[in-house]
């Protein structure tokens, strides 16, 4: 048996069945810092490291040649922004003095420190940061992925590259009946943006004049409509003006674009109930990469890295560390999260390499940029346990003009130029300006 079919066999029986040992490709490389997964969290932690290590010791492992700033495809969805604008090459975002393998992890084996890719390359790590982020389930719900290639269908979602300007076009194509908005019953990234296009696309109708026509529905798994009370308080106020169905613990569980029906089963009634549509937006069911998810010496009992919550290293090998969506820490999946978490991850890996214990500690920090329509949001910021923790010296829980316009503007220009380039930590050093006197 060959060296690199012994390593697959480690792997998970069936994911690594269609591995070839026969690309001519295949090769073995070694450094010290792994990064698996370009997005967010990992150019941040590519950025960093290659700063403080020489060349070509910080490999990247990343399939993908584009990149996205997928907070930015809300404001697609409502046709504010174009899905251009959210898109750079990952090679120009990459740090110079970083190897990037454009290839897909297929297989972690963290007793032995090799990862093996899709197409046949082992990779000999020191340290390993795990950056894979959530993949959308379409497949979880029958007649979804159909709706979704279909242009006609009135079936989108934002949360895709694929679909985002889809939704827009669904926007404009519709002239009456329902516009539905669902939430699923699995953890996603960023859980504001569902709701936040339903209220854009209130904003949308009402300029269009099919408002009046038009019943919106918010269709969400959760008993809440968001989970940080102080703002909860606030959106139930905008769900009520702007006069949206909010329907509790109810989830899609299938399309039926023929008919142009969308299936929700009632947790409370444990019923299905069968809804048309003119308009259906669909925030999918998520979950890890599969090679992440199925690798049991890793992940907990939802396929999520397994990593302290304090300081995002694994709880099983101290060489491994995670950040952003893949990971099991329970705060808001946010862009805005793994800015304070590169922070966390660099310095205690830092620390490991000296073979000292990490003491950096996340604290939870998540925030999400409500938007209410086209020229307001509400700037929810908060801690784990869903504790508020604001940076400006206003009420953020209130609709504010300066909120949108940040988001629209401040934060992509603050990705593109200092995130991604591991140079942004979060908001706590101008909080703390605004917030003179306030005891940390
Ligand atoms: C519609 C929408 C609105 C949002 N709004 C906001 C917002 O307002 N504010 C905010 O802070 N956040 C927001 N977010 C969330 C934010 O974009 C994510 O939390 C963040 O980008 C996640 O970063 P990540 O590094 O964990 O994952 P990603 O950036 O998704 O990166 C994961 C990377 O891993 C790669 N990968 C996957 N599998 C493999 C593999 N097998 N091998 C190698 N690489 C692999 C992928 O190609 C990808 O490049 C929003 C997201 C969406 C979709």
């Amino acid at each position: 048996m060959s060296f690199i079919r012994r390593l697959t066999a480690v792997c998970t029986p069936g994911l690594c069945r269609s591995f070839s040992v026969s690309m001519p490709n295949n090769g073995t490389y070694s450094c010290k810092v792994l990064v698996i997964g370009g997005g967010t969290g990992g150019c941040a932690m590519a950025a960093k490291f290659c700063r403080r290590l020489p060349k070509d010791n910080v490999i990247v492992l990343e399939p993908s040649k584009d990149h996205y700033y997928q907070p930015l495809f809300t404001l697609v969805g409502a046709g504010a922004v174009t899905v251009r604008d959210t898109r750079r090459q990952e090679e120009k975002l990459l740090p110079k003095k970083a190897q990037w393998i454009q290839d897909s992890a297929k297989c972690i084996v963290p007793e032995s420190n090799k990862v093996v890719t899709v197409n046949g390359h082992v990779i000999d790590y020191e340290y390993l940061i795990v950056a894979v982020g959530l993949i959308n389930d379409y497949d979880k719900i029958p007649g979804l992925c159909l709706a979704l290639q279909d242009k006609s269908s009135g079936v989108s979602s934002i949360f895709s590259a694929a679909y985002c300007e889809k939704t827009f076009s669904d926007m404009q194509k519709h002239k009456e009946g329902n516009a539905i908005f669902t939430y699923p019953d699995t953890l996603i990234k960023c859980p504001g943006a569902p709701q936040k296009i339903a209220y854009l696309a209130d904003s949308y109708f009402n300029k269009t004049n099919v408002r009046s026509k038009t019943n919106i529905y918010y269709n969400t798994c959760l008993p809440f409509i968001f989970g940080v009370p102080k703002y909860a308080k606030e959106l139930l106020k905008v769900v009520k003006r702007k006069n949206i169905n909010v329907n509790y613990k109810t989830v899609l569980k299938e399309v039926r674009p023929e008919k142009k029906e969308a299936v929700f089963f009632n947790k409370d009634k444990s019923e299905d109930i069968v809804m048309n549509y003119s308009m259906l937006h669909v925030t999918p069911p998520m979950q890890t990469p599969e090679f992440l998810r199925t690798n049991e010496k890793l992940v907990d009992e939802n396929g999520y890295l397994d990593v302290d919550k304090f300081t995002l290293q694994s709880t099983k090998y101290p060489n491994i560390y995670g950040i952003g969506d893949c990971t099991s820490t329970p705060n808001s999946k946010t862009a805005a999260a793994i800015a304070v978490q590169s922070y966390v991850v660099e310095h205690n890996l830092l620390a490991t390499m000296k073979k000292d214990e990490p003491k950096f500690k996340y604290n939870g920090y998540g925030a999400c940029p409500l938007l209410t329509s086209y020229s307001t949001c509400i700037l929810a910021e908060f801690l784990y346990g869903g504790v508020p923790h604001e940076t400006m010296p206003f009420n953020q829980a209130t609709e504010s003009v300066t909120a949108f316009y940040m988001k629209k503007y401040l934060f992509p220009a603050i990705y593109w130029h200092l995130m991604v380039r591991g140079y942004y930590h979060g908001p706590e050093t101008i909080r703390k300006l605004m917030h003179p006197f306030e005891k940390s």
